[in-house]
């Protein structure tokens, strides 16, 4: 299995290759060469469990590794999970199932990729005997950032830098990443939005002169942010899992239609569907949810992207994206290198980008889009909390709103990516009830008010004290990584 970029002036490379590079050196996401296919025996995949499939699924990725090694990368990874069954589906009607992904232990979906990356990448370094240490250079809206922290805790041979931005992520996320202990994080709050520091970040992977002083110290870049394929490939897993799960419980026959809905920031989660059904999954219409900014909505109406618009910071910030980078793997797939390279270097200086009609339309023809505002938001969660009793984590929220615009005969599964607890704030505003400002304390007013009991895993959170206080401007993060890594 090799993989190419989107951009196509970088050589092939293959799966360990790709993994430890991030990004490729052309400015492009890596992708498979060719799309593997997976062989589905219901029969047999509805009573497998969470990490056969996914043995089965990143077998096909990363061929490197023997089926042994993945079965072990994967039970050590998701160990600390809080649900057996990594994942959970729950039913919220005849029609639709949620997909719980955010039984990790930074209570987010990130958690399902961020676990596992670490493994991947020290293997593919132990495999190509590279004797480097990685920089796994990470921007983050919030909830990759401490994914990532935690996933790569202490773990040798690498040093993890976050950037996140100063306004704009939740107290509860800010403690995540400010509290982390392990001695190769570096954390730092950034002046600017996620946009900002995820495009500073792109530019530091590609930055030759810094590359070259990293070589010098025996140093090499990588990345935690869902443009490392390994990001991706961890992501397949869970839509052919709860498909399997669907079967198993009777809510779908093999071989149905299932279509699935996506609150998307970066477009990563979604992307999985989208290759999973690529891969032979019988998913239907892809619906990508987005809140107040909805670049991404207009772009599957019209065809124009045009990140050139003000910034808002809602209340589901793991969603406040103007630059959704995976969305180039999917235009990859649909018009090809040349015009992708054409279509970024538009974004790169005018901001904005034009597909042509004919891709325009095979967007249209897998994809709904859809958005919903913060108050719509909120009125979702009051509403799923009061009719079902399920309580709802705002981007799930999103999601399961924006549903509602497209009826269809098909069952439907509705990704649910954050636990509700680590948004307590804003869930229990949605609620009628009142917020504090001590964040712990929200945490112990939702348990009260819901009746469930606040999540293990950030149970003692805010016992912890923050060790990361830096806050820089982006212009001065170059300037950072050399002090940082003394080059
Ligand atoms: C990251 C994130 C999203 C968006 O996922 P993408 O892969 O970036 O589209 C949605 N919800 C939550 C809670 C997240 O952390």
């Amino acid at each position: 299995m090799k993989f190419q970029s989107t951009r196509g002036k970088a050589p092939l490379v293959s799966g360990l290759q790709a993994l430890m590079n991030g990004l490729a050196p052309d400015g492009g996401l890596y992708v498979p060469a060719v799309f593997p296919k997976l062989d589905f025996d219901w029969e047999k995949l509805k009573d497998a469990s969470y990490v056969a499939i996914g043995t089965q699924v990143l077998s096909l990725f990363f061929d490197e590794f023997s089926e042994a090694e993945i079965t072990n990368f994967l039970t050590e990874a998701y160990e600390n999970f809080d649900y057996p069954q990594k994942v959970k589906i729950q039913e919220l009607d005849s029609r639709k199932d949620l997909l719980e992904l955010f039984h990790g232990p930074t209570l987010a979906f990130k958690d399902m990729a961020l676990s596992l990356l670490p493994y991947l990448l020290t293997a593919a370094i132990q495999k190509t005997q590279h004797k480097e240490t990685l920089v796994i250079l990470t921007a983050t809206s919030g909830d990759t950032g401490g994914a990532a922290l935690n996933g790569f805790n202490n773990v040798a041979q690498t040093k993890i830098v976050v950037y996140y931005p100063s306004v704009g992520v939740s107290k509860l996320q800010r403690q995540q990443m400010t509290t982390a202990s392990g001695k190769n994080t570096h954390v730092v709050a950034v002046t600017g939005n996620f946009d900002d520091a995820q495009k500073a970040v792109k530019q530091l992977l590609i930055d030759q002169e810094l590359i070259q002083r990293m070589q010098a110290r025996s140093l090499r870049f990588s990345s935690a942010n869902s443009i490392n394929i390994g990001r991706l490939a961890a992501q397949v897993v869970y839509y052919v899992y709860a498909y399997a799960q669907l079967v198993q419980k009777g809510r779908l026959k093999a071989g149905q239609t299932l279509d699935v809905t996506v609150p998307t920031g970066n477009f990563g989660d979604i992307l999985a569907a989208y290759w999973a059904k690529k891969m032979g999954l019988p998913l239907g219409k892809l619906t990508v949810a987005s809140n107040a900014n909805h670049v991404l909505t207009d772009f599957f109406a019209s065809g124009i992207y045009q990140a050139d618009r003000d910034f808002k910071v809602t209340s589901s910030p793991a969603m406040d994206i103007l630059v959704s980078s995976n969305l180039e793997r999917l235009l990859f797939d649909l018009a090809g290198a040349d015009s992708v390279a054409g279509w970024m270097k538009d974004l790169a200086e005018k901001q904005t980008y034009e597909i042509d009609d004919k891709t325009l339309a095979k967007l249209q023809k897998q994809f709904n889009a859809a958005f919903c505002d913060s108050a719509q938001t909120s009125q979702t969660i009051k509403k799923i909390f009061t009719e079902n009793n399920y309580l709802l984590d705002p981007h799930t929220a999103v999601a399961v709103a924006v549903n509602e615009n497209f009826p269809s005969p098909d069952q439907q599964l509705i990704v649910s990516t954050a636990s509700p607890f680590k948004f307590a704030e804003t869930v229990l505003t949605a609620l009628g009830q009142t917020a504090a400002a001590d964040p712990e304390l929200n945490l112990n007013k939702l348990s009260q008010f819901s009746k469930q009991t606040v999540p293990a895993a950030i149970a003692d959170l805010f016992t912890k004290k923050p060790v990361h206080a830096q806050k820089l401007a982006i212009k001065d993060l170059r300037a950072d990584l050399i002090e940082t890594l003394g080059l």
